[in-house]
């Protein structure tokens, strides 16, 4: 019985083959240590550090047998040799089998058995690992990457990509933002120009009304007597309606431009002829404010193919901001090059800021110089001188003159014509 006892007592450090350490004094603290650990079990394995090394023993107590307790000592080599297939299982290789090795590590951290044979890693540093559990202590299963680099790899193609999504989401909101901040301003700015239009168109409206009126009246009362001056308020009168009359007429073919109606019908009709008629009909509302309008003309027909109200239209527009904002020199220069008919309207104001050459053909668009120098306008003029020229085939561009002042340049195509 002794014997026995002193058999099962792995873990006692057995220093010396001495007789006297198998002796019962030195086995029954380890024996009754021995029993609590088994308890009431009936069967278990333990496993003990003995100089270092490990081992493993499986115990059983017969019900029948009393107090004994039968053990053994499982030999590690049995135990590694047992162990080889474990990792090797078929329920272990899934797909990740060949991206994986799963390695058993003994206590001393060297792998006992490979789910690859034949592969090699840093032991120390596997992807993860788990203790095996009491019965082999200190042992490990361990997950290798066979490819390192493949999940670095993975990684940083994954860091890369989110990074594109958030790169691109944030650009997405921004540009959402500014894109509403912009329609917003946008918005804005289109209100401000209406109300700002409505009260232009007014004052245009009034002006001409109550000049009309005043000098129909002084007329109609006979209050002037002399033909010369009698004449004169006439020729006020004309003036006036034809701005009024202008006027409106920007207002309804805006409103036709709008609607996207069709251009009016074409007929035969010379570029000279029409700048020459509208030349002639301003002349003398000019030369009573005292503005001296010269025309050049360097052919003396360019016949095309149009609208001869719209193209008149484009002129009177032009000629009538050299009036307002051009100072006391207009020149009006007919001339052809290239196919094209050209009629240049240039005087001596003070020009368009460059920043601001394209907003002045925008609906509405004043330049604040002449808003603040109390000249009245609807801001429709060059949209229409422009938009009726497209309608041609041709334009409305501005270009600095030279040695000062305004030069806008009506172009149409002749070739229509022939
Ligand atoms: P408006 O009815 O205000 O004259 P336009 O569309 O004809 O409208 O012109 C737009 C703006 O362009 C004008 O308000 C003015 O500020 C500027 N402009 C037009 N023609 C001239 C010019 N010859 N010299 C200076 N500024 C001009």
């Amino acid at each position: 019985m002794p014997q026995v006892q002193r058999q099962v007592i792995p873990q006692q450090s057995v220093t010396n083959d001495d007789a006297r350490s198998r002796a019962p004094s030195n086995t029954l603290p380890a024996e009754s240590d021995f029993r609590k650990l088994i308890g009431s079990a009936t069967s278990g394995a333990l496993a003990r550090f003995l100089e270092n090394k490990l081992r493993l023993m499986v115990w059983y107590r017969p019900p029948s047998a009393g107090p004994l307790v039968f053990g053994a000592q499982v030999s590690q080599k049995d135990l590694v040799r047992g162990l080889q297939t474990l990792p090797q299982s078929p329920d272990l290789a899934s797909d990740g089998g060949t991206a994986y090795c799963l390695a058993i590590l003994d206590d001393r951290g060297k792998p006992v058995a490979l789910s690859r044979p034949g592969f090699s890693a840093d032991w120390k540093h596997p992807l993860v690992a788990t203790e095996i559990g009491e019965s082999l202590p200190h042992w490990e299963a361990a997950l290798y990457l066979v490819d390192p680099q493949q999940l670095s790899r993975s990684a940083s193609t994954l860091r890369l990509t989110l990074g594109l999504i958030v790169v691109t989401l944030v650009a997405a909101i921004l540009l959402g933002g500014w894109f509403m901040a912009a329609d917003v301003r946008r918005q804005m700015r289109l209100a401000q120009q209406k109300t700002d239009f409505v009260s232009n168109v007014s004052h245009e409206l009034k002006t001409p009304l109550t000049s009309i009126r005043m000098f129909a009246d002084m007329l109609a009362e006979g209050r002037v007597t002399e033909p010369d001056r009698q004449a004169n308020y006439l020729r006020i009168i004309s003036a006036e309606s034809a701005r009024l009359t202008r006027l409106i007429n920007n207002v309804l073919d805006f409103a036709r431009m709008q609607r996207g109606a069709p251009a009016r019908g074409r007929q035969a009709c010379d570029l000279v002829d029409v700048v020459q008629e509208v030349v002639d009909t301003c002349r003398p509302h000019l030369e009573t404010i005292a503005i001296s309008l010269t025309l050049e003309r360097d052919a003396a027909k360019l016949p095309l193919l149009g609208d001869r109200d719209a193209l008149a239209q484009i002129v009177m527009n032009l000629l009538s901001n050299a009036e307002k904002y051009g100072g006391k020199e207009i020149l009006v220069r007919v001339r052809q090059q290239d196919g094209h008919g050209y009629v240049d309207v240039m005087d001596r104001g003070p020009g368009i800021p460059a920043k601001k050459l394209e907003t002045i053909f925008q609906p509405f668009t004043r330049l604040d110089e002449s808003q603040a120098s109390g000249v009245s306008g609807s801001g429709l003029g060059l949209t229409l001188a422009r938009g009726m020229a497209h309608a041609h085939g041709g334009d409305v561009t501005y270009s600095a003159r030279e040695s000062g002042g305004s030069c806008f340049t009506l172009s149409i195509p002749l070739s229509e014509v022939q």
